[in-house]
């Protein structure tokens, strides 16, 4: 059996995922989004959403579509979705999203500094994050461009599985904002490496 990791509720967490391996994540209770962030395990080059629109052209991504890097390299592919519905156009939450969007006095727990902290203990300096790829996140596109959130698909159980292309190292985070998990309290996430028949 392979060995499953817990990503805190509302926390983050690294790792290093080698060239062919794969990760699969889990949503342990259902309706949780989060938050993945990715860096070439050199460091060199990071996830980015508009490349993958380049070269995708699209912007909902499931089974069989690669997650492209900033230097135009494919990072990850997604093997496998339970849920096909993910977004990949915000920003993590962040420190001053809630100030400015909650009026949020203080220190709030933001997937943007769980990521960068999760990419710091792997050795990669990453200050400021663009979009990550927010699994299990629900956005629509409505009425010539407005933005909706929606709860998400996912059920308890439910989850999806990239295989790096490149070595890689990512993070992970369980998204506190309320407003993209069904307006529900963060709770954890899951996580396991292997491949496919490893898994099973
Ligand atoms: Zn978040």
């Amino acid at each position: 059996m392979t060995q499953r990791h817990i990503v805190p509720a509302g926390g983050g967490v690294g790792l290093r995922l080698e060239r062919g391996r794969e990760l699969r994540v889990i949503d342990v209770e259902g309706g949780q989004s989060g938050d993945l962030f990715a860096y070439s395990a050199d460091g060199r080059e990071r996830l980015s959403n508009g490349r993958t629109f380049d070269y995708g052209g699209k912007i909902y991504l499931s089974t069989g579509d690669v997650l492209w890097s900033d230097r135009s390299s494919p990072m990850l592919t997604i093997v496998a979705d339970e849920v096909g519905r993910h977004d990949f156009l915000y920003a993590p939450c962040s420190r001053e999203m809630y100030r400015i969007q909650y009026g949020a006095t203080g220190d709030h727990p933001n997937c943007h500094d769980n990521l960068s902290a999760a990419l710091r203990e792997l050795g990669i300096d990453a200050p400021v994050l663009p979009a990550a790829f927010n699994f299990f996140m629900n956005v629509d596109v409505v009425d010539g461009g407005r933005l909706v959130i929606a709860p998400p698909r996912s059920r308890a159980g439910d989850s999806f599985v990239v295989r790096a292309e490149m070595d890689l190292a990512i993070a992970l985070s369980s998204c506190p904002a309320s407003l993209c998990n069904g307006g529900r309290a963060p709770r954890p996430l899951a996580y396991e490496i292997g491949t496919t028949s490893e898994r099973r």
